[in-house]
């Protein structure tokens, strides 16, 4: 097998990088730097076309499918074996960065290239994947492409989604000219052989210990639950304390609940938190009739994650006898976790050692499209730093050396696969 040469922050690929990533950020809804790109806007539909330009100008062959996922193949010596992939997302978050889903996709191309231009031929073909909607802006729900690759995600129930206008991705798809039956979307186990997603960490350690990349053991299982409380409303004045039912009193205890539920598992990779209470009717001198709450309940052990669920189920009813008010739950989604497959790390872990780049093994708490490709292939993920943890602001940054480590190690991985 050929040896990727070393690629560092002034070799001439990591300029082409680095600019096509500043051009990349250009095609936005806002006022750049801020980066906002929805699936199927104009933005996503122009950033999809110059990305599908680069991998043409590279001569890799490019397909989507009937909901827009892409895919860019280099081809193998050995076409008919399942395909090494790689890749992640250009939509992104109302006032967004440039780096998140970008240097995954920009990245892997980039890797492509570095190996095309040492003439190292790939015995399996290696294949660039575009994902449609990782970001639940539009349709709330999060790995839109991937969910319904791995056929997590049935047509009828991507059919039944909406935007906040009520439109839905069938007359949305259409519209970017994405064609054909979404039965067709999902893809057999063995479609690809193995997948790398190459990403910004969205955490600090990397930064923090001054280490090149991350190599992802596992990634966490997300699951959601919306909490409905009903009470009784009234005048803030003229009704008095006994007998209330205030339903933000109500959630008040379930909010505590949560946070001890999640702590009180013991391990480290437990997180729960209550990102949204809306308050009805939101006036000062009112008592809260109805509340709802958005919790978002994280683990890499999907038992224990469970658990914290099942806890804090037995809290609302509980608080909903004693309160008299109601409380409805609805799971909005509860994902299994991934395991990264050892093959890939240790694939991985070998390419950093012979680049001379320093690694750590680590654990996503944030999910990406590896995720739900996990269901349907061996899959793991390389992680890079990102200044002070940030990401999903317009102040997200990796420097170019990050982005060039990363680049580096994802080449000597795809080499070493694909062989
Ligand atoms: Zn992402």
């Amino acid at each position: 097998m050929m040896e990727p040469r070393a690629v560092s922050p002034h070799t001439p690929s990591i300029d082409r990088l680095i600019g096509e990533l500043n051009a990349l950020s250009q095609i936005s809804a806002a006022e750049p730097p801020v980066v906002t790109r929805i699936v199927f806007s104009e933005a996503d539909l122009r950033a999809r076309a110059y990305v599908k330009g680069l991998c043409r100008e590279a001569g890799l062959s490019v397909h989507q499918d009937a909901i827009g996922n892409t895919f860019a193949r280099w081809g193998g010596t050995e076409p008919s074996l399942a395909p090494i992939g790689t890749g992640s997302h250009i939509d992104a978050i109302p006032n967004a960065g440039l780096y998140d889903g970008c240097v995954g996709v920009l990245g892997g191309l980039e890797a492509i290239r570095v190996l095309q231009e040492l003439g190292f031929k790939p015995r399996r073909s290696i294949e660039l994947v575009i994902f449609t909607a990782e970001e639940p802006t539009r349709f709330g729900i999060g790995c839109l492409g991937s969910r319904m690759m791995a056929g997590v995600l049935s047509p009828e129930q991507a059919l039944a989604l909406r935007d906040k206008e009520g439109r839905g991705p069938e007359e949305l798809r259409s519209l970017a000219g994405f064609e054909g039956s979404l039965e067709s979307v999902a893809l057999s186990r063995g479609r690809f052989h193995q997948f790398i997603e190459l990403h910004i960490e969205q955490g600090p350690i990397l930064e923090k210990e001054g280490i090149d990349v991350g190599v992802v053991t596992h990634i966490a299982a997300p699951a959601s639950m919306r909490i409905i409380i009903e009470g009784e409303g009234g005048h803030a004045g003229g009704r008095l304390m006994p007998g209330r039912k205030d339903a933000l009193a109500a959630a008040a205890e379930l909010i505590l609940a949560l946070e001890a539920a999640a702590k009180s598992t013991g391990a480290i990779d437990t997180v729960g938190t209550v990102g949204v209470c809306e308050v009805f009717p939101g006036a000062v001198n009112s008592i809260p009739s109805r509340v709802r709450l958005e919790t978002d309940i994280r683990d890499i052990d999907e038992a224990r994650r469970d658990a914290v669920i099942d806890r804090l189920q037995t809290t609302c009813k509980e608080v909903a006898e004693r309160r008299g008010v109601s409380i409805a739950t609805e799971m909005v989604n509860a994902d299994p976790p991934a395991a990264c497959d050892p093959a890939i790390l240790n694939a991985m872990e070998h390419a950093a050692k012979s680049a001379g780049k320093s690694c750590k093994r680590m654990v996503s708490r944030a999910y990406h499209d590896s995720l739900f490709m996990a269901r349907i292939t061996p899959v793991a993920m390389l992680f890079i730093p990102c200044r002070g943890g940030v990401s999903h602001r317009p102040d997200e940054y990796a420097s170019p050396g990050w982005i060039g480590s990363g680049v580096h190690v994802l080449a000597r991985t795809l080499a070493t696969l694909a062989s």
